[in-house]
């Protein structure tokens, strides 16, 4: 594990997570000319700038301004890092409410995607869930969300992002409408929508605010086609049932561009028969989507175990014969513990 020491960013008024909007309203107060807001823009999404100093067609003295507003660029290096032998990177960086959160760069022949954090810890409580188990420690802000993917080395060959890491992404709307606005901007990072998926247990209300508002691909955590069961695993079934998840999803356009997926995490005797396969099937028939498999990363003092090899391929190909296209994910980064807040949980044990 590598150590590094690192400023906070809550300290300061971080400039990066600020929309064109905002960075307005900071041109204002700070008494630079409205463009000034598109110039401090691409020098922190384009030309990737760690200080404001560095803003060199800002004048002087709206440099001087900035920074004795309290302004910095806000990039903050991450904690530790650890690396696995496939590749994968798993960094920690500080979070909220003394809480660290994790960042993990996949590289994968030619793709490079990082999954980012949204939350320190998650209110979902999903059983199997290392990040669940800590419970809820605060949203990180927009400005935490994007230094993940700007503050890792890897961050100029990233091909993809993923919300996949700490946190229910749909739960912190607050910031993760502005990463995403700031991602896919022309002013911004410009982005295709298409190179992002935010994955969600489906909280219903925000679901249609992501899918009305942007087109960024969808990922929906199922688990299991059956209420009582899903529940069982994942306790907001009882808010947010898989039944209503997916009347809404109903109602837009998957067939092109924008891509719908479920990820459905095997447990060994759980969830991994040919009853649950035929029924999950059934749920999601009609629907333009795929289904991920996922093989479970053991988590410390669960019952629950990963369902054997034999028995994932055996679900997909039924899945696939019923018209279903699943895939099975490639498990990653098991020897750094690469499972959604593992690195996190280890660090806060000591
Ligand atoms: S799996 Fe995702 S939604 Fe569920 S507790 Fe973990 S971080 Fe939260």
């Amino acid at each position: 594990m590598e150590e590094k020491n690192s400023t906070n960013i809550s300290q300061a008024r971080p400039l990066i997570g600020l929309t064109l909007e905002q960075l307005r309203q900071v041109a204002a107060e700070c008494c630079l000319p409205r463009f000034a807001a598109g110039q401090i823009a691409k020098w922190l999404y384009d030309k990737r700038v760690t200080s404001v100093e560095a803003m060199t067609d800002i004048s002087k003295d709206g440099r001087r301004r900035l920074t004795e507003a309290g302004y910095t660029v806000g990039r903050e290096e991450p904690l530790t890092t650890a690396r696995s032998a496939d590749g994968t990177v798993k960094y920690l960086f500080r979070g909220v409410g003394g809480r660290d959160v994790e960042a993990v760069y996949i590289p994968d022949h030619e793709r490079a995607t990082i999954c980012v954090s949204s939350q320190a810890g998650c209110k979902m409580g999903c059983t199997f869930c290392m990040t669940g188990r800590q419970g809820f420690h605060g949203n990180l802000s927009a400005a935490a969300i994007i230094n993940q993917i700007l503050s890792i080395p890897e961050s100029e060959k990233l091909t993809n992002i993923v919300f996949m890491g700490m946190g229910e992404p749909l739960d912190n709307m607050e910031a993760l409408m502005p990463a995403l606005e700031i991602l896919t901007a022309k002013w911004g990072f410009a982005w295709s929508p298409k190179r992002i998926t935010v994955s969600s247990i489906g909280k219903l209300q925000a679901l249609q605010q992501l899918l009305t508002h942007t087109k960024v691909h969808v990922a929906i955590s199922i688990h299991s086609p059956f209420a009582a069961e899903r529940e069982r695993l994942m306790p907001v079934e009882r808010a947010y049932p898989i039944k209503e998840v997916v009347e809404l999803l109903r109602g837009f356009d998957f067939s092109h561009q924008r891509r719908l997926s479920f990820e459905y995490t095997m447990f060994r005797g759980v969830n991994d028969s040919q009853r649950h396969c035929r029924a999950l099937a059934e749920r999601l028939k009609g629907l333009d989507a795929r289904v991920n498999l996922i093989r479970f990363h053991a988590i410390p003092d669960s019952p629950l175990s990963p369902s054997d090899p034999d028995r994932m391929v055996e679900f997909r190909d039924t899945l696939n014969a019923l018209g279903i296209t699943a895939t099975i994910r490639a498990s990653r980064g098991e020897d750094i513990m690469a499972a959604c807040g593992m690195l996190a949980g280890k660090q806060k044990q000591g």
